[in-house]
């Protein structure tokens, strides 16, 4: 048995898994700012089990040069080699992954990728993330990089909208739920949730119609060129947008008729491995680590 955790700015999920199951063990706040109460609360949920190691899901990415993780919104983890600071504490071996990573793996060993060789998992979340699969192997990729298509100066934007990562034309900043709500305060002034964007979009209002095409003119274009260089013949998405069946597909549609190989099944789906695919893709890697 082994114990997955997936960790983001706020919450701790925890689950023990073997071959074939995941049994959750609840939640708890994350210790954002105190390094050895987020190694307690880690502790907290290994207590009473037999266990063969940890995997762990993480908001960050880490270099698999040096173990060291990025993780801008867990202040006390950042900058730390986390896998061998918990491995210490806990006394068992540790894996610490890219949150966008698990989700890829489980989608391409459980959810919309299975049977597919070169699997491209894609977040539309509050910002945009990604992770590349090939024959059911995690890139990870210089520096653990391979998949952040959100990064970069690629987006042509009506507007100035920096990143967070400091460069100016990202994915990132147009391209998640946040990007969205960039795009169409931009266009139409206010400030709405992007929920409501889309669910005006759905009714056919026509200001919401702007936004959302101009979305697509900014996001299609790289993910055809995703595709192109990858292979990828699958891109299960996660996160909030992906709760919008006819976004993605709306997407799908832009994408394939931009890439070079002409294919009539979808290529952009709703990811399958809900409400948890970081547990799923830990649990898959860790199993794979240490079962
Ligand atoms: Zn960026």
């Amino acid at each position: 048995m082994i114990l997955c955790f997936d960790i983001g700015g706020s919450r701790i999920k925890a689950a023990v898994a073997e071959a074939g199951r995941l049994d959750p063990l609840g939640d708890c706040p994350t210790p954002g700012q105190d390094f050895d109460a987020f190694l307690a609360a880690l502790a907290g949920f290994a207590a009473g089990h037999a266990l063969r190691g940890v995997a762990i899901s993480i908001a960050g990415v880490v270099a698999p040069e040096t173990g060291r993780i990025t993780v801008a919104n867990i202040p006390c983890a950042d900058g730390r080699a986390l896998a061998e600071e918990i491995s210490a504490a806990l006394r068992l071996p540790v894996l610490v992954l890219n949150d966008a990573d698990c989700f890829a793996l489980a989608e391409a060993r459980q959810g919309a990728g299975r049977g597919h060789r070169s699997v491209f998992g894609v977040i539309l979340g509050t910002g945009v993330g990604g992770g590349l699969v090939i024959d059911g192997r995690l890139v990870q990729g210089a520096g653990g990089y391979a998949g952040e298509w959100g990064h970069g100066p690629v987006v042509a934007a009506p507007w100035d909208l920096p990143c967070g990562c400091g460069l100016r034309g990202c994915v990132d900043a147009v391209g998640g739920a946040r990007g969205l709500e960039k795009l169409h305060a931009g266009l139409h002034g206010g400030a709405q949730p992007a929920t409501a964007i889309l669910a005006d979009w759905g009714r056919g209002a026509a200001p919401a119609g702007q936004t959302v095409a101009l979305w697509l003119n900014l996001i299609a274009p790289p993910l055809a060129l995703v595709v192109n260089v990858l292979g990828a013949s699958v891109l299960p998405v996660g996160g909030g947008l992906s709760n919008v069946p006819a976004l993605l597909s709306a997407l799908d549609r832009r994408v394939r008729a931009a890439i070079l190989r002409p294919t009539d099944i979808p290529l952009i789906v709703p990811a399958l491995c809900r409400p948890e695919p970081g547990l799923i893709g830990a649990a898959e890697a860790g199993l794979e680590a240490f079962g």
